[in-house]
């Protein structure tokens, strides 16, 4: 396993880290901690998680693992605004979060899930969750504050520069890169650790194989290692969070790293470059266009278009029945065929996508004949 410096932390962490977002339903809590100890075995030691992933277990099932870990660990979590976004809040869920792992301090604190400067502006206001974090921090409970984000690559610009995080946690992957590309910049130049999550663009790598596989190095390499790859191998990326609910996925993501060798600009340029011509043509859900007067979910839409690039008619048809079984449409009051047409999302698209002549393909070939 390789180690990178965590910024000015002085920790070193392993080039991928954890994601404790991935325990099957049926797993037990020992069975949980079992497939997060393997992971320590093997080198990992930087472990993620947060209040509410799996069903609120993933904090519990870290926490067992606790108990008896190979190695030395670092645990990393977060808390949101809520609704009660206030200092004492802040620290009540501190509080929860290390009685569930039975340590005595958590090393890094995220503010979780920062969606744009408004909200950041939000969470540093003076009484707000920062705040709280902070004197947490004075006490020892916790010892780097952090924070998560969904913001575009200027804006986590603009925050890193702010200097109140020690570090930032975002989306990156091979399809969305070029849009995050500044926030890493800026967080890596500031001398601040940087997280990456979300490396399989969830799930469309993995679920379009023959599509990425020029994303391998080595005949024996997967798909998904060669995405993993990508982000652990990125100079300014400290860790490359991938969601593990198994130890045989635990093996298979430590294999990708084995030989790690750190992408040059070139390579990256060249991987860019390879990306052009279809992948021009792809939603990178990076939710610029969430502007839509109709309140229609753009990017859920294009991204599901994105499965006829992928694979044609019929992929988009297989991603519709899931989605639709999935209730991914449960809370959506509107739908492509409210489009008025107004082209505000056109004009803010990163991907200058035809968006309307899409959700149009969409309501007349997919969603008005399934139903
Ligand atoms: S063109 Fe349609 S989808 Fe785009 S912003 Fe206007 S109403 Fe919304
Ligand atoms: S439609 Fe364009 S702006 Fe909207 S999420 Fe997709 S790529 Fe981003």
């Amino acid at each position: 396993m390789i180690y990178k410096d965590y910024g000015r932390t002085g920790k070193k962490v392993s080039a991928i880290g954890f994601g404790g977002m991935r325990f099957p339903k049926d797993y037990s809590i020992e069975e949980g901690a079992k497939v997060v100890r393997r992971a320590s075995e093997l080198g990992i030691n930087y472990f993620d998680t947060a209040p509410f992933y799996c069903d609120d277990r993933s904090e519990d099932i870290m926490g067992e693992a606790f108990k008896a870990m190979p190695n030395p660990f670092y645990v990393s979590t977060k808390s949101g605004m809520g609704s009660d976004p206030d200092e004492d809040a802040v620290r009540r869920r501190i509080e929860k979060s290390l009685k569930r792992f039975g340590v005595e301090k958590i090393n890094f604190h995220h503010m979780w899930c920062v969606m744009n400067l408004d909200h950041y502006r939000k969470v540093i206001a003076k009484g707000g969750p920062y705040w709280g974090a902070l004197k947490a921090k004075e006490e020892g409970l916790i010892e780097h504050i952090v924070v998560s984000t969904h913001a575009t690559g200027k804006e986590i610009a603009t925050i890193m520069k702010e200097g109140y995080f020690e570090g930032v946690t975002l989306g990156y992957n091979i399809i969305n890169f070029p849009y995050r590309q500044e926030g890493i910049q800026a967080a890596h130049e500031a001398g601040l650790g940087v997280v990456t999550m979300n490396p399989l663009s969830g799930g469309l790598i993995p679920q379009n194989q023959n599509y990425f596989s020029f994303l391998k190095e080595h005949e024996n390499e997967s798909v998904m290692q060669a995405a993993l790859r990508f982000n652990a191998a990125h100079e300014a990326i400290t860790v490359a969070l991938a969601g593990m609910g198994t130890i045989e996925e635990v093996e298979h993501n430590v294999k990708a790293v084995e030989n790690l060798e750190i992408l040059s600009e070139g390579k990256i340029k060249e991987v860019k470059a390879k990306l052009q011509g279809d992948m021009n043509q792809l939603c990178t859900t990076c939710q610029y266009c969430k502007k839509c007067p109709k309140d229609i979910d753009i990017p859920k839409f294009m991204n599901l278009y994105n499965m006829k690039v992928l694979k044609g008619i019929d992929g988009v048809k297989e991603s519709y029945a899931n989605m639709t079984k999935n209730n991914a449409f449960k809370n959506d009051k509107t739908m492509p065929i409210d489009c008025i047409a107004c082209g505000k999302c056109e004009a803010l698209c990163t991907q200058h996508l035809d968006i309307i002549k899409r959700l149009e393909w969409l309501d007349k070939n997919i969603i008005n004949v399934s139903v």
